[in-house]
């Protein structure tokens, strides 16, 4: 199969105001418009005023410095749309106050995440230490369940992130597990990502897996792309390989968003 000459936007990207990325909406854009990556969205971490995770977001005070970088980059890049999102993470009591904090923002698309349980699904010790890895996928999807349930965000980023370090399930199990998520989900209205940072991760491949994609298809939940870069260099990446992922799987057609909206655009030949 050859690669698309055209790719989709890259909606998942991350500065240096997040405390563990480089680079600024400016560098992003700069570099998306010469890999022609036809339109962005910068997705900091979302700030948490009750303290959750703070060594990795920015201070609820610095927000309008992330909305004043955007908009430098929109002026710098006038032909290149220039979304301004954000990732908000999902935990057990999160949402009044994100519901509060989102009411007041404008916004153009929200990432939901689930990096927190009762323990952590970028570094699931659990799966190494003696825990049992269907007891952690089966909490994890349901958190992404609860995720979806709450009508905060747009799309869930990062689906199969458990797998992250090369822990999987029989496809039979995942199924299973997988299921009812991907159905609230898709009552939601929300879609999924197609995240290619995992590609830089111990298991080597895209997150969701070609299967959970599938599954996905099947239940008409719409479809976006990211990177989910740390440093502006990854703008864009593999998505050649990521539309062919999206096609084997049944998609024909992709999201875009502007003002937390999604219309459906055909994908890129
Ligand atoms: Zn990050
Ligand atoms: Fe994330
Ligand atoms: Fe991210
Ligand atoms: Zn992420």
């Amino acid at each position: 199969m050859t690669l698309p000459e055209q790719l989709p936007p890259d909606y998942h990207t991350h500065t240096a105001l997040c405390g563990h990325a480089e680079g600024s909406p400016l560098d992003y854009a700069r570099l998306a418009e010469r890999r022609g990556v036809p339109a962005l969205a910068v997705t900091d971490h979302v700030p948490f005023a009750s303290g959750y995770a703070p060594q990795v977001r920015m201070e609820p005070e610095e927000y309008a410095g992330y909305q004043a970088a955007v908009a430098q980059a929109r002026q710098a890049y006038p032909e290149l749309p220039i979304l301004l999102g954000i990732e908000a993470d999902f935990f057990v009591g999160c949402e009044t106050e994100l519901a509060s904090w989102l009411e007041a923002r404008s916004l153009d698309l929200v990432l939901g995440s689930v990096h927190w349980i009762d323990w952590n699904p970028d570094h699931p010790r659990g799966l190494f230490d003696g825990g049992d890895p269907t007891r952690l996928w089966t909490d994890y999807f349901d958190m992404v369940g609860r995720l979806a349930d709450s009508g905060l965000y747009d799309i869930v980023a990062h689906l199969d992130l458990p797998k992250k370090h090369g822990v999987r399930l029989a496809v039979d199990v995942m199924r299973e597990l997988a299921l009812p998520a991907l159905d609230r989900i898709a009552a939601a209205g929300m879609s999924i990502e197609i995240n290619t940072s995992g590609i830089i991760h111990p298991i080597g491949e895209f997150y969701p897996s070609p299967e959970l994609l599938t599954w996905a298809c099947e239940r008409e939940i719409s479809l976006t792309f990211g990177s989910d870069a740390h440093f502006p260099e990854r703008v864009g990446d593999r998505f050649g390989e990521a539309v062919n992922l999206a096609k084997a799987a049944g998609y024909t057609e992709s999201a875009r968003y502007q003002g937390r909206k999604a219309t459906l655009f055909p994908l890129p030949d």
